[in-house]
Parts: structure tokens; sequence; C-alpha cells
């Protein structure tokens, strides 16, 4: 068997098509959808995520308010400038690039985030509605990872899936969004790490492998059975010297070896990577759409 790639760019292109109709609707009865970004420090891998999330704002039509600032910024310049867009109505979700720079608390930045704008799902409020089941802003890597599945028509209802890797970023609330009592969920989960004993006991058993363990070849053809769903969250830089940039990115799965067994499988990049932003922007829209008292699903 050789698998179907599901390419993440052409679903993200979807998605953000679909959104960018709905900020026209949502402009037509005066509501613009606003970002308030925060980026603390010249790290040049934060500087061009930075860039791509206000450039895909420009592309469908959403306010992108940007604010770069000094690696030297205080906890206090920080947290008040939270608070002003916690109370600016034109901002609808607000998101601090991380990792904040050292000598910030990462957490109590995080937690100064008003809920109702926590677009990207960190606030313990987002996360702890989430695990019961409640309305609330999902994380965007996993709920991407969740949309890829749905729209190649693969099917997560008792499916046995096993995610690579439990970080509060990805495996873990993954792992929680797929348990749900919920249509597109009702999966059975089982979450691997560094002291799993035998990890491909589990992936060998699996319809769905989800890996995000930040290591190449994690997992490998001999590790999935014939036929399974390959989700490949990782992004790792391997030295390539026939490359300008002197690397090339490949995700955490064997994908030459694997693509024979696998019926679907997500290339690196290209798989996964497109889909976090669009997510970012759905709940931006999401936001805004609450902010102004339209019922969202
Ligand atoms: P992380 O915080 O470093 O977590 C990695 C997880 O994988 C940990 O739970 C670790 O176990 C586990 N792990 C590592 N090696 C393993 C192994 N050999 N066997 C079993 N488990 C193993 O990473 P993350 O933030 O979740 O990110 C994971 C990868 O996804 C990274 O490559 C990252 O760049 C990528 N990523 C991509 C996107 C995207 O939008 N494309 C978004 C987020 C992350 P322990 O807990 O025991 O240490």
């Amino acid at each position: 068997m050789t698998a179907q790639i599901i390419d993440g760019k052409q679903i993200a292109a979807d998605m953000r098509a679909e959104l960018k109709e709905e900020v026209a609707k949502l402009k037509e009865q005066g509501i613009v959808p606003g970002l308030g970004v925060i980026l603390v420090g010249e790290d040049p891998a934060s500087q061009s995520y930075v860039t791509a999330k206000e450039r895909a704002c420009e592309n469908i039509g959403i306010y992108s308010n940007d604010n770069r600032l000094p690696a030297e910024t205080s906890q206090e310049e920080l947290m008040a400038l939270v608070e002003k867009m916690n109370n600016d109505p034109k901002i609808n979700g607000i998101l601090v690039q991380l990792p904040l720079p050292k000598g910030i608390n990462e957490a109590e930045v995080l937690l100064a985030i008003d809920p109702a704008k926590d677009v990207d799902g960190f606030h313990p409020m987002n996360v702890g509605k989430m695990m019961v089941g409640e309305k609330a802003f999902l994380p965007c890597t996993p709920h991407g990872i969740i949309q890829l599945l749905i729209r190649s028509g693969v099917t997560i209802e008792g499916a046995e899936v096993v995610i690579v890797g439990r970080s509060n970023i990805v495996g873990k609330p993954l792992a929680n969004m797929l348990i749900q009592k919920k249509p597109n969920a009702n999966a059975t989960v089982t979450v691997c790490h560094t002291r799993t004993k035998d990890l491909p006991s589990h992936t060998k058993r699996a319809d769905i492998v989800i890996a995000a363990a930040g290591r190449p070849n994690t997992v490998t053809a001999d590790m999935v059975k014939e036929g399974v769903v390959v989700i490949d969250v990782g992004v790792n830089r391997i030295e390539d010297a026939t490359k300008k940039k002197g690397y090339r990115l490949v995700g955490d799965v064997d994908f030459e070896a694997v693509k024979e067994k696998a019926s679907f499988i997500t290339p690196v990049p290209g798989g996964v990577g497109p889909m976090t932003i669009t997510m970012l922007l759905y709940n931006t829209v999401e936001s805004a759409k609450r902010a102004a008292g339209i019922e969202v699903a």
C-alpha cells in the first residue's frame, strides 16, 4: 500500500478561504476581528513565526496589532501591555509568542490574558473547559491535527490512537480532545513518552499514530501496521550541505518507508505546520463573533 499524502498546505488554504469569506461577511456588519501579537526579544525562529502570523491575518482581513519588544522588557511592562490588550475592544485575540526571554515569568503572563481572548488556548481556564468538554478555545496545533483527519475522511470515532509525546501544547491537549464524548472524537487513546517501556508494542496496534516527539525517526516502518494513518507533528533540522541554508526540515517519522505501509500520511514540511496558524485565525474569528454576541458552534 502507498499512502495518500495529506496535503496540509491545501487543507489550510481551503480553511483560510472559508475564513476570509466569513471575515468579509462580519465586516459588512461592522465587525472586524483583531489579533494582538506580542513578541519579546530577537529569537529568529519566533520572529519568522510572528511575521507569518501577521501576514496570514492580513491575507484574510483580520486586523493585526503588532508589538515587538526588546529582550530587556520587564515583567511589569509586559503585564501592562497584556492588560491594555485585554481592555481594547478592537482586539479579540492575544498572542504572546513563546518562549519568553529568561527572567520573565511565562506562566504569570499567560494567566494574565483574558480567557475570552486566549486564542492560543493555553490559559488554565480554557484548558480546564476543554478537558470537561465545555466550549473553549482549542489549542491550535492539536485542533489543526483533528481538522486534517476530518477533512481527509479519516474515521476518528472508535479508532485506536497512539500519540508519541505528552507536552502541554501537543500531546496532552490532543489526547483530551480525542477522548471527548463528541462527534469527531470518541477515540481510544494511548499517550507514550520517554518512560514508555516498549513504544513499538503500542504504535503497532494503532489505527492512527501521531508523532510529536521532536526527534527524527522516532516512528519507523517496522513500528506500524499496514493501513495505519500517520500524522507527523515533529519539526527537526538536519544538516544538509546541498541546501542554501545548510539544513533541511524533517519530521519524527521515517516518511519514505512508512508511506509504503500507511493509508494516509502527512509530510514535513507541508503537513501539520500550515494548520497551526490557520487554527489561530479560526479562534480569532470565533472570538470576534462571541464578542459581538453571535452564536458559535
Ligand atoms: P516537547 O515539549 O519537547 O515534548 C516532546 C515529547 O516527546 C515529550 O513528552 C517526550 O517525552 C516525548 N519524546 C521525546 N522523544 C521520545 C522518544 N524517543 N520516545 C517516546 N517519547 C519521546 O515537544 P513539543 O513542543 O510537543 O513538540 C514536539 C515536536 O513537534 C517538535 O519537533 C516541535 O518542533 C513540533 N511542533 C510542531 C508544531 C507545528 O505547528 N508544526 C507545533 C508544535 C510543535 P518526556 O515527556 O518523557 O520527555
